[in-house]
């Protein structure tokens, strides 16, 4: 069953936006000014600033009046300045199996003709729930077996765009300190916090927009705020081989790869940024990763797709190539999309390929992709969302569709990161 919720009238929950600056999703330097475009003298920023982190982070309040800390008269003139919405909810989709998937509306600016959207999807477990998130609408790279690389880059998320899409989720999942669960039975962690784990695995490639990613996950890893452990947060790159260092030292979050093909021939099919930074070079790269070991490996991404790569000289390859990488291995079944062109591997074939992985001392391999009957209605919702708007796009604005790794998101968590133990 599948729960679509048009929000667009729900303003009590969603106010239309006016214009005015959310600060939800801010970091402290923007918060920071933020509180000095309204007045607040220079010696009270760095408090006041601890003020608005706690309650937008901690305790997620969407009011300013919930602040009760903050003197009457700041409150009323962040309240006429700024806002605390959050990102706009188009539909919101609940699988039977309780993965959970907005689209979500971003703030137009002033030159986009609509405003963009994208999508994030959670994953709960019994212990643990995943976000994924996006960090870029569409995307530049064309990976071919993937539905966002038909879709032309619109533009990079903003760090706040992407912290929002944490903020939101929590907000849906009643996922804040005294607040209530979403009430329709569907499955939640039993852990204290239903977020405890955060993948940037949705449209885009994060590394593109380093510095916004960086920001937001600093945001997310901040210890007096939402606190997710950098263990908890994974990178997912197609392989942008100069920024995967530079991610390592500056962010120190888990790894994972969308590698999918053994050889250069074959990936620069698939991945086709594999002709810039082949294969060798993308896996000096990972070998190169800080702080990797066996408690943190690096989660290298195989879609199987049918008498493309899922041969068992293919998985042979997969692990003489991997050898000596701290890695683990998620085989994910294609979920094909309308205008694709690859079938998804037999499952005898997907068993077999496992077997060869399993024997090499890799466990688990293959999980079965959650909320497969959301991600069913994912074409469904882009073309209305699309039919709905036709006259006004001309190609401007994309839909977000997770591509193929994103339904495994669930998989980069379940184990990989180390976090577990
Ligand atoms: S797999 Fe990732 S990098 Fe490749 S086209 Fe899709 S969104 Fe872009």
């Amino acid at each position: 069953m599948v729960l679509v919720v048009d929000t667009a009238s729900n303003t009590a929950t969603h106010p239309a936006r006016v214009g005015r600056l959310s600060l939800a999703g801010l970091d402290r330097a923007r918060l920071g000014d933020a509180l000095r475009q309204i007045g607040v003298p220079d010696k009270q920023i760095r408090m006041r600033v601890n003020q608005l982190w706690s309650w937008i982070y901690v305790r997620g309040v969407t009011s300013f009046d919930d602040m009760t800390d903050v003197s009457k008269e700041v409150r009323a003139k962040l309240a006429a300045a700024y806002t605390l919405d959050r990102l706009e909810i188009v539909t919101e989709q609940v699988s039977i199996d309780g993965t959970r998937k907005w689209l979500l509306r971003l703030p137009k600016r002033g030159h986009e003709v609509r405003a963009p959207e994208i999508e994030c999807v959670y994953i709960p477990e019994e212990d643990r729930g995943t976000l994924c998130i996006s960090s870029q609408v569409g995307c530049t790279l064309t990976c071919t077996f993937c539905h966002t690389g038909t879709q032309r880059l619109v533009r990079n998320l903003e760090a706040e765009e992407i912290v929002g899409q944490i903020l939101l989720a929590r907000d849906r999942i009643g996922d804040w300190p005294g607040a209530e669960p979403p009430g329709d039975g569907r499955l939640l962690p039993t852990t204290e916090r239903k977020i405890t784990n955060v993948v940037l695995m949705g449209m885009g490639e994060p590394l593109y927009n380093f510095d916004n990613v960086k920001t937001a996950m600093e945001v997310a890893a901040d210890g007096e705020g939402l606190s997710l452990s950098k263990r908890r947060i994974t990178l997912s790159t197609s392989g942008v081989v100069p920024e995967i260092a530079r991610w390592g030292a500056e962010a120190g979050t888990m790894l994972a790869i969308s590698l999918h093909a053994v050889t250069d021939e074959l990936r620069d099919v698939l991945v086709p940024i594999n002709r810039r930074y082949p294969i060798a070079e993308l896996l000096e790269a990972c070998r190169s990763y800080p702080g990797l070991s066996n408690a943190r490996r690096i989660t290298f991404e195989y879609v199987m797709l049918k008498g493309v790569n899922d041969s068992l000289a293919d998985a042979r390859a997969l692990v003489r190539l991997l050898k000596g990488i701290p890695a683990k291995i998620n085989l994910i079944p294609f979920n094909p999309w309308p205008g694709s062109t690859y079938e998804c591997s037999d499952w005898e074939a997907i068993e077999a390929f496992a077997d060869v992985i399993n024997r090499a001392g890799y466990a688990s391999p293959v999980r079965t992709p959650r909320g497969r009957d959301i991600l069913a209605a994912c074409g469904q919702l882009k073309s209305e969302s699309e039919k709905l708007r036709a006259s006004a796009r001309h190609g401007a604005g994309a839909r977000v569709l997770l591509e193929q790794g994103k339904a495994s998101a669930a998989q980069i968590e379940n184990g990989d990161s180390g976090a577990e133990g």
